[in-house]
């Protein structure tokens, strides 16, 4: 990381400029490198690399410089000192999985976890004989009472979806070491802009960049972070043997994305606060969850661990899914989908998608209403979020 790695710059500097290694054409932007494989000088010099006496580019599947480029940067604005860019946030996961655990160890996950990830332990990784607990993210008595020997990983993400509680990483990441185990923070909502887990204790991160890391919908891709031990050797391992690679178009896509996140990720959030304060004055919504807001539970804790409440928030509408359903048909704006983290704000209702696959009573007990919608706030003009949502308010 050399001359562009310094620690006094700030963040946005940091995003703008770590990582490009500037090459003798003297280039201002990033530049691309489309190509699978490096040549050497000499038989010698590839020997070198072969056994790593030498660093250097050898095969895109694991070395390329626009990917590094990207890696370097998120490396910087998470404080880690590693960063492994993979194909998606799913393989982010899995390759972490992978490069952590073997057969008979144990991981505790918070319910409110990515369906997919869900699905990863319980369906793929069960088969190889790793076995998950799954706890309610705010109970820190629950995390420690799952504690067994065999333990090594705990997961989150927080704020959760789509209720936005909110972990206490701090605390979490104490309870982690004291029982030589793992925090594994998945970082997707809040992005290092707005929340830095390994500041607070965890030891690893994981991103889905196809979300805010891009921001504009484009490229789909993911990232682990953490030190040299568990993500420069165990995870790029994992990465180098089995292939969920970055492209470097799509590293590209998300470095020239990272020189804008902090200012996205406040934009976002000031658009989000001002929907939910909004949304908490209107007689059809029975409740709001979103950090931001003073009658949040854990508001007092999310403003302390994170610099802004971030773009994600949900309402139940009074009426159920009757209602819930014309609230998000109104809409002329907003798009129906259950994606999130684009400058396009997204409006979905969890219980018929994202959660839809739970039975009814795992619906009620992870507190999913059938009147439950959820907003992804983007980066249109405000008052005409606002008027979009309030045509199907209107209409109940
Ligand atoms: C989308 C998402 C993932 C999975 O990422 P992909 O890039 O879709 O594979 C993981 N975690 C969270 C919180 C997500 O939102």
């Amino acid at each position: 990381m050399g001359e562009w790695k310094d620690e006094e710059w700030g963040f946005s500097t940091q995003a703008i400029r770590v990582g490009h290694h500037r090459t003798s054409e003297g280039e201002h932007g990033e530049p691309i490198f489309p190509t699978s494989s490096f040549v050497f000088r000499s038989a010698a010099e590839a020997a070198a690399r072969f056994s790593g006496d030498e660093p250097g580019n050898i095969y895109s599947r694991f070395t390329n410089p626009t990917v590094r480029n990207f890696e370097e940067r998120l490396a910087a604005l998470e404080g880690g000192a590693c960063c492994v860019a993979t194909a998606s946030g799913m393989s982010a996961i899995m390759a972490t999985c992978t490069g952590l655990l073997q057969t008979g160890d144990h991981i505790i996950s918070s319910h409110s976890v990515f369906g997919s990830t869900t699905m990863l332990f319980n369906k793929y990784l069960t088969r190889f004989g790793i076995e998950t607990s799954f706890v309610d993210l705010n109970d820190l008595q629950a995390w420690e009472a799952a504690m067994r020997p065999q333990t090594k990983l705990m997961f989150l993400e927080t704020p959760s979806n789509p209720l936005t509680d909110v972990a206490d990483i701090t605390a979490l990441s104490e309870l982690a070491h004291a029982h030589d185990c793992l925090l594994v923070v998945d970082n997707c909502f809040c992005t290092p802009a707005l929340q830095q887990p390994l500041k607070l204790g965890a030891d690893i991160v994981i991103h889905s960049a196809t979300k805010y890391l891009d921001g504009q919908g484009r490229c789909v891709g993911g990232a682990v972070v953490g030190n040299q031990e568990l993500v420069g050797d165990a995870v790029f391992g994992v990465l180098r043997t089995t292939g969920p690679t970055m492209s470097p178009f799509n590293a590209w896509v998300f470095l020239k994305g990272l020189e804008t996140l902090e200012l996205r990720m406040y934009a976002h959030s000031r658009n989000a606060q001002i929907v939910a304060e909004w949304l908490e004055q209107q007689p059809q919504v029975e409740r709001v969850y979103f950090p931001g807001l003073v009658s949040h539970p854990q508001h007092a804790m999310a403003m302390k661990q994170q610099r802004a409440a971030g773009s994600i928030l949900s309402f139940d509408v009074k009426g159920g899914q009757p209602a819930a359903w014309m609230v998000i048909d109104a809409t002329r704006v907003l798009s129906i989908t259950a994606n999130l983290g684009d400058t396009k704000t997204t409006i979905t209702h969890p219980a018929t998608t994202t959660h839809g696959r739970l039975t009814p009573e795992e619906r009620v007990q992870a507190g999913i209403g059938q009147g439950l919608v959820r907003i992804a706030v983007g980066l249109e003009n405000v008052e005409d979020i606002k008027n979009d949502l309030a045509r199907g308010l209107d209409s109940l």
